[in-house]
C-alpha cells in the first residue's frame, strides 16, 4: 500500500494519498489546509486518484475539497448525518475565525458496500461520538485482512476525540471506540486526524481516557 501524510498550520490535520502500488489507483482521505502538500505527494508517487473520503466534515478536514475536485474532477464521499456540518462550512470557519471558501456538494454518501481502488477496498464504519457522521475507514488488500483504520478524530495516540462540538457524545463515542474499532483487532494500525500513528493494541491497554471508561462502565 502506498501512504503519504501530510499537516499544516493551523491545525495540524492530517490528510493522506491511500494507493495501490501495482495499479497506481488511489483516494484522498480528509483533504484540508494541506491539499497543496497532498497533490505534491501525488504527483510524486505518479498515482491517479479516484475518489475524495471524508472521515467527518469538521473545518479543518473538508477545506482542500474545492481544490481537489478542481484538480481531478472526482466524487466526494461522506456519511450522511454529517451534512449539516458541511454545508455549514463557512460558518464553521467563522467560528475559528478563518474565512473559508464554499465547499463543492457530497457527490455519494457511505453506504454499506466496499469501497474499491486498484487491488485494495475500503470498509466504512460508522462511529459517531466526536459528530454524528464520523466514520472509520478500513483499508487492506481485496480478500485479506485489514489493517489500516483512519479513523478521523474518533481515536487518537493517547487521546479520544472532543465531544463539546455540535452533536458531539462523550457515552457513543466511547462505544464507537470500544464496540466498533476495537474489534477490529489488535493488530490494526491507527491513522487519527491529528498527531502520530497509534495501534488498536496499544490505545486498548494503555490510552488513559479509554482505560477509565472502561473501568467504570463494564
Ligand atoms: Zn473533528
Ligand atoms: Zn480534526
Amino acid at each position: 500500500m502506498l501512504l503519504e501524510v501530510r499537516a499544516v498550520a493551523p491545525f495540524y490535520k492530517n490528510g493522506f494519498v491511500v494507493g495501490c502500488e501495482r495499479t497506481r489507483e488511489a483516494v484522498l482521505i480528509d483533504p484540508g489546509d494541506e491539499v497543496d502538500e497532498l497533490l505534491g505527494a501525488v504527483r510524486d508517487l505518479d498515482v491517479e486518484v479516484q475518489r475524495v473520503l471524508l472521515t467527518h466534515a469538521h473545518l479543518d478536514h473538508v477545506t482542500g475539497v474545492a481544490r481537489a475536485k478542481e484538480t481531478f474532477d472526482i466524487p466526494v464521499h461522506l456519511h450522511r448525518d454529517d451534512l449539516f456540518l458541511y454545508d455549514a462550512v463557512v460558518q464553521q470557519g467563522e467560528m475559528f475565525g478563518f474565512k473559508v471558501r464554499p465547499q463543492p456538494p457530497i457527490d455519494v454518501y457511505y453506504d454499506s458496500s466496499p469501497i474499491h481502488f486498484g487491488d485494495y477496498e475500503v470498509r466504512v464504519h460508522h462511529t459517531p461520538g466526536h459528530c454524528p457522521g464520523g466514520v472509520c475507514l478500513q483499508i487492506g488488500k481485496t480478500g485479506e485482512p485489514a489493517t489500516h483504520l483512519f479513523v478521523g478524530d474518533t481515536l487518537f495516540a493517547g487521546s479520544i476525540g472532543r465531544t463539546d462540538l455540535p452533536g458531539g457524545d462523550y457515552h457513543v463515542l466511547m462505544r464507537s471506540i470500544t464496540q466498533v474499532l476495537f474489534p477490529l483487532g489488535d493488530g490494526c494500525i491507527v491513522h487519527p486526524g491529528h498527531g502520530p500513528e497509534s495501534t488498536i493494541g496499544r490505545e486498548r491497554t494503555t490510552n488513559p481516557f479509554v482505560l477509565q471508561y472502561l473501568a467504570t462502565n463494564t
